[in-house]
Order: structure tokens, then sequence, then C-alpha cells
């Protein structure tokens, strides 16, 4: 049989290496839950509640197709260790992770186990990352190329196993991930990510490049499209055709009832470009993670991490209101948006002088989208330690103002 590993790819649409195998033979489609992932100091409950309900969705998704997902909890390695045993797996499919370094060990641990099993693993590309890169030339331009490429079509049916227990999706207490209560965080699933994708092009991004800047018009102007593609939900190919059929019907308009919508969809598009270059950067340089980007900036802030400046901007109790206000809305919602983060990143960092690897942590805790190869490389951009961008002081008095 061939195994499919979803990991953050949670759809049967646009997704390659469940095609492949489908073509090849039977399919076990499988979900594997792993406690010493949501252990990792970046991991949180309310990631897990987002992706669990994209895992409901997939199993129906998958069912009606003819192979249920079926969901394990445990060391990935011995999952598939237990399903070479029972079964004997032909091949492994799975779409290339750019994860954390907590990923990268274990897909190196994966391949490790696969090569010493003689079963072909075979990992195919869902972003525009491109593994092994020599040469940024003409990355976007190859962007470009690869999310033109039409939309894999989900299979008409898959042969799944008879006799496999689907297995139980465990809630967060099972896991044992701490407490994360967050009342305001926006639903999984791709029923959700379609209903967004949907009335963002079409109603509510409109002034997109006029109100993504303000907190009180963000929520509603933005797409609120990361977590989905953090987690798969949706594809990056779904968003960008979807947005470029849109911008030609705006465009087949005369510019007088084009509304703003050519510059909104401009600004939308080129942010998913921002996407994949972001973690392009993490796929070549991993150690980002941890380590400044410019070893120049090397030791000017690792000694001088204040315990009670953390505390207060963690919970929202600088008395800085504006500065609070944005930290107390992201604990209660898992969501803000880009310019309250890089504010709330930028505070930290500079005027409270706390090395950006805690507050990240912390900052990627409370981000149900978090994305760590956009999130370490923002998160050093908005802390001055690449040496490449305009270093941004963010002033919370005048952001409060505007
Ligand atoms: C310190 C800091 C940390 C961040 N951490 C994350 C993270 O963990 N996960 C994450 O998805 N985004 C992160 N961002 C980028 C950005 O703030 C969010 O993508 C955005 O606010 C999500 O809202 P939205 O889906 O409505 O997208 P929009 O802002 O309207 O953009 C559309 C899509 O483009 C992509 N995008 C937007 N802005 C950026 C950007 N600056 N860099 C790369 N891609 C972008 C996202 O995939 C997003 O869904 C971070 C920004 C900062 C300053």
């Amino acid at each position: 049989m061939h195994l499919v590993w979803f990991k953050r790819d949670l759809r049967a649409i646009d997704h390659l290496p469940l095609l492949r195998a489908a073509e090849a033979g039977p399919v076990l489609p499988l979900y594997v839950v792993e406690p010493e992932l949501w252990r990792q100091a970046d991991a949180a409950g309310r990631q897990w509640a987002f992706l669990r309900e994209c895992l409901v969705e997939l199993r129906y998704e998958l069912a009606a197709l003819g192979a249920p997902l079926v969901v394990r909890v445990g060391n990935v390695i011995d999952v598939f260790r237990g399903f070479q045993a029972s079964h004997g797996i032909d091949g492994l499919w799975s779409h290339e992770e750019t994860g954390n370094a907590w990923t990268y060990g274990r897909d190196r641990a994966v391949a490790a186990w696969a090569r010493q099993q003689s079963i072909p693993w075979t990992q195919l590309p869902q972003h525009g990352v491109i593994r092994g890169l020599e040469s940024r030339h003409g990355w976007a331009r190859k962007w470009d190329a690869f999310m033109r490429r039409p939309v894999t079509p989900a299979s008409a049916s898959i042969s799944g196993l008879d006799g496999i227990d689907p297995g139980e999706l465990p809630n967060a207490n099972d896991l044992g991930i701490a407490e994360d209560a967050c009342p305001g965080r926006q639903p999984g699933g791709r029923s959700q990510a379609l209903e967004l994708l949907s009335s963002f092009l079409h109603d509510r991004g409109a002034a997109y490049h006029k109100e993504m800047s303000s907190p009180l018009t963000a929520a509603e102007s933005c797409p609120r499209l990361s977590a989905h593609l953090a987690a798969g939900s949706l594809s990056m190919r779904e968003a960008a055709q979807a947005a470029w059929q849109r911008l030609d019907e705006v465009m087949a308009l005369p510019k007088e009832r084009r509304a703003g919508w050519d510059t909104a969809l401009g600004a939308f598009i080129g942010r998913l470009h921002w996407h994949c270059h972001f973690m392009q950067k993490l796929e070549d340089s991993p150690e980002h993670e941890f380590r400044n980007v410019h070893g120049g900036y090397d030791g000017l802030r690792e000694d001088a991490f204040d315990a009670t400046r953390f505390a207060a901007w963690a919970a929202g109790r600088t008395g800085f209101p504006f500065v609070d206000a944005c930290m107390r809305s992201l604990r209660a919602t898992g969501w803000i948006n880009f310019r309250m983060r890089a504010m709330l990143t930028a505070f930290a960092s500079y005027h409270l002088w706390l090395h950006w690897r805690e507050t990240g942590l912390h900052l990627a805790r409370l981000f149900t989208d978090y994305e760590p190869g956009i999130h370490w490389n923002q998160v050093q951009m908005q802390s001055g330690t690449t040496g490449i961008n305009t270093v941004r002081v963010y002033n919370p008095v005048k952001q409060s103002y505007d």
C-alpha cells in the first residue's frame, strides 16, 4: 500500500502526493499527532484546536473519496513501523515541509528510516519554496510559473484499505497541551477557508490596501487566510489563482468602475509572494530560528533579558495603553494585523530591550497562523538584527493616534 502522510497540507484538492499515490495503488491517508511536536516552545493549544477542526473536515472529504483519514498519536517512525509490519509500505508520499528545527530533525530521521527499509519517500513541493535552491535569480518568475499550473483535482476515487481503525482525534487535554483560552479564535476547516477567500475577493477586500494597517478595520478587511495557508486547508495555488481570476474580471471593467479593487488585489497577490519568499529564507538558512541573521548583532541583547519587563509585555500590562490593547486582543483572538505584530515586536526589542527569541516564542504561541519561515524572519526584521532591512522603531503613541 501507499502511505500518504498529511502534515501541513490538510486538503484533498491540489494535493499531488495523494493523487500520485492513488494512481500507484491502495492508499492509507495518515495524520500522526506527535505529542513531542506539541511540547515544543512554539506550539500552543489554539494551533492544535484549529488544526483539529481542519482534520475533522479532511476526514469527511477523504471518506467521500473512498479512503477515510487514519489518525494515530505517537512518534511518526513508530507509527510507520507498525504499518510496515502489518501491511507493508510500497511508497511514502508527502509534501515538502519547511517547518521549525524540530520538524526538520524529524524529517531527517524519517528519511533515514525509509532508506533503511528501502521505502521510497516522494516529497513534492506545495508552496513556491525551492528545496536546494542555488541562486535566488529568477525566483519570482518560478513562483508565478508554479502557481499558474492547474490545481490538482481530487482523485475521482481512492482505493482504501479494509479493516483499519480510523482512530480518534485527541483533544488538547489528551495531548497534555497547556490550557489556552482563545475565545475569539477563528475556526478551522476547508469550508471556512473557501468562505473567507470568496468573501474577501468579492466583498470584504475592496478597501484592503487602505484598511489593513488599523487594527480597527483590519480584522474585517484583511483576507484572514493565514491560518488556513499554514494548515494547508487552502493551497497557495488556489489562493493565487482565485486572486488572478478576480483581477482579470476587475481589469476588464472601465477604470472608474473598479472601485479600488485593482490596487487591493495587487496588494494581496504581492503578499502571497512574500509568504513563500520568507519561507524560502528559512528553508535556505534554518539557523535563523535561533541566531541573528547578521552576526554583527550577536551579544547586543543576549545578556540583557529582564523577566519583569517580559512578563508585563506578554500579559499586556506595560502601561502603554495601545501596546497593551493589541497584546490583549491577540491573546483573546489568536490574530492581529501586520502593523500591530510589527509594533508589538519592535516595542519589546527596542523600548524594553528584550531579546527576540523569547518574545518571538511568546508571539508564536499566540498566533493561530504560526508559520516558522515568516515568523522568525519577521521577528528579526522588526528587531533590527538582519543587517539588510531598515531599522523601524514604532512609536506606540503615534501608532495609537493613527
Ligand atoms: C513579527 C511578525 C510575525 C509574523 N508571524 C507570522 C506567522 O507566524 N504566520 C503568518 O502567516 N504571518 C506572520 N506574519 C505576517 C503577517 O502579519 C500575517 O501573515 C498577516 O497579518 C495575516 O493576516 P491575513 O491572513 O489577513 O493576511 P494579509 O496580511 O492580508 O496577507 C495575505 C497573506 O499573505 C501572507 N503575508 C502577509 N503579510 C506577510 C508578510 N509580511 N510576510 C510574509 N507573508 C505575508 C500571509 O500568508 C497572508 O495570509 C508576521 C508578521 C510580523 C510583523
